[in-house]
C-alpha cells in the first residue's frame, strides 16, 4: 500500500528526499504543492522534473475529497456531500450571511455520541477524519465562497458530523494547517470548536495555546434532564464540565459559548431557566439559543416563542450575553443537527 503523502510533515518530506538522494528543498516544494496549493496530482507539481514526479507517484498517493453532491438552499446555504478516498461520505456546509461566510465542517464519519435530538447520532461512527480531510473541506468551501459570493471564507465551525474532541490529534493538526502561512493562513480566532463536553479533552485543548473559541452543547443545566436527552453525558457530570471550563477560561481568557435548544416539555420551565442562569454565573460564558430543527422525532418539539423569550429575558436580566440563532439551510437538511447523508 502506498502511503498518503499528506500524513507527512514538512520535515519528514525533506528527510525522504535526502534519503532518496535528492535535495532537501524538494520536500518544501512538495509540501507547498500539497497544502498551500492543494494539488491533487503529482503531475501538477510543475517545478519538479518528470522523473521526480514519477518517483513520488510510485511511492505515495494523494488522497483527496470529492464533492459528490452539491445542494443550495433558497437562503444561499450550500451543503456538500463529500466523498472520502475509501468511499465514506461526510457533509460540509457553507453558511453565508451579510458580512461573513462560515464553513461548518465534519470531524468524523458518523458520530459515537447518542444525542437523541440529532440526526447524525443515528449514523454509526465509522472512523475519524484525517487532518487533510478536514482541511480539504475548508478549502472546498473557501473556493465556493469565492465562486458564489465573491469573498473568502471568514469563519469555521466544527459543528458538522462527529465529536471533534474525540478525534483530538487530527483536529489539532487540521487547525494548525488551516492557520499556518504554509496552509490557508486563516486566523485561529475565527475558528469555533464545538463539543458536547468531554472535560479531560477540554483541558487538553486549553493547554494547546491555540486562539480558537470553544462552544459547548449544553441544552440543559439540570443533570437529570441532560442525561435523558444526551445519554452519553452520564459519564461527564455538569460539575466536571464546569471545572474544565473554568480551567479553559483561566488558560485562554476566552468565554465558552453554550449552545442551547429549548424544547417543549423538556427544558422550558422556569426551573430550567434558573438552572442555566446559575450555571452561567459560575462559568465565564455566553448563551446561544439555537432553533430546533426537527428530525422527525415526536418527543422533540420546539418550545413556544414565549418560553424562548423567557429564557432570553431572564438571562439578560442576569447580565448574561444571549443571542438567538436562526437556522439556515433547512430546506436541504443542512441545518444544525440535520446532517445525515440524506
Ligand atoms: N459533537 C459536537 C459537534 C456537533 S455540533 C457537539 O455536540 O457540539 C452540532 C450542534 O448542533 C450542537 O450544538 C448540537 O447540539 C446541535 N444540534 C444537534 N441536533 C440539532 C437539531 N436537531 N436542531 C438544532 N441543533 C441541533
Amino acid at each position: 500500500m502506498k502511503k498518503d503523502i499528506r500524513s507527512f510533515s514538512e520535515e519528514q518530506l525533506c528527510d525522504f528526499f535526502i534519503k532518496s538522494g535528492h535535495k532537501s528543498f524538494r520536500g518544501q516544494q512538495v509540501y507547498e504543492w500539497l497544502w498551500k496549493k492543494s494539488a491533487y496530482s503529482f503531475n501538477d507539481m510543475t517545478n519538479l522534473s518528470k522523473d521526480l514526479r514519477l518517483m513520488l507517484e510510485a511511492n505515495f498517493v494523494i488522497n483527496h475529497i470529492e464533492v459528490d453532491k452539491f445542494q443550495q438552499s433558497s437562503d444561499g446555504t450550500i451543503k456538500n456531500a463529500v466523498k472520502l478516498f475509501d468511499d465514506f461520505t461526510v457533509e460540509s456546509v457553507l453558511i453565508p450571511t451579510d458580512d461573513r461566510t462560515t464553513a461548518c465542517v465534519s470531524s468524523q464519519v458518523g458520530c459515537s455520541l447518542d444525542c437523541n435530538f440529532c440526526a447524525t447520532s443515528k449514523l454509526r461512527r465509522m472512523r475519524n477524519l484525517n487532518p487533510d480531510e478536514i482541511y480539504d473541506q475548508v478549502v472546498t468551501i473557501n473556493n465556493q465562497s469565492l465562486k458564489y459570493f465573491n469573498r473568502s471564507l471568514s469563519n469555521i465551525v466544527f459543528m458538522g458530523m462527529g465529536e471533534p474532541l474525540m478525534n483530538y490529534n487530527n483536529l489539532i493538526r487540521s487547525i494548525e494547517k488551516i492557520s499556518s502561512d504554509k496552509g490557508l493562513n486563516m486566523s485561529q480566532k475565527r475558528i469555533v470548536v464545538s463539543t458536547s463536553g468531554i472535560p479531560k479533552m477540554i483541558k487538553k485543548l486549553a493547554d494547546e495555546n491555540l486562539k480558537v473559541n470553544l462552544a459547548l452543547s449544553l441544552h440543559s443545566a439540570i443533570e437529570e434532564t441532560r442525561n435523558k436527552i444526551m445519554p452519553f453525558s452520564t459519564k461527564f457530570s455538569l460539575e466536571d464540565i464546569k471545572e474544565s471550563l473554568l480551567y479553559w477560561y483561566s488558560k485562554t481568557k476566552r468565554k465558552t459559548t453554550f449552545e442551547y435548544i429549548v424544547w417543549k416539555g423538556i427544558n422550558d420551565t422556569i426551573d430550567d431557566v434558573n438552572a442555566l442562569v446559575s450555571y452561567c454565573i459560575s462559568v465565564p460564558s455566553k448563551v446561544n439559543l439555537i432553533e430546533y430543527n426537527s428530525i422527525g422525532d415526536e418527543n422533540f418539539k420546539s418550545a413556544s416563542q414565549n418560553n424562548i423569550n423567557l429564557y432570553k429575558d431572564i438571562l439578560e436580566k442576569n447580565k448574561i450575553t444571549v443571542t438567538i440563532r436562526r437556522s439556515r439551510g433547512k430546506d436541504i437538511d443542512a441545518a444544525c443537527g440535520q446532517l445525515a447523508n440524506k
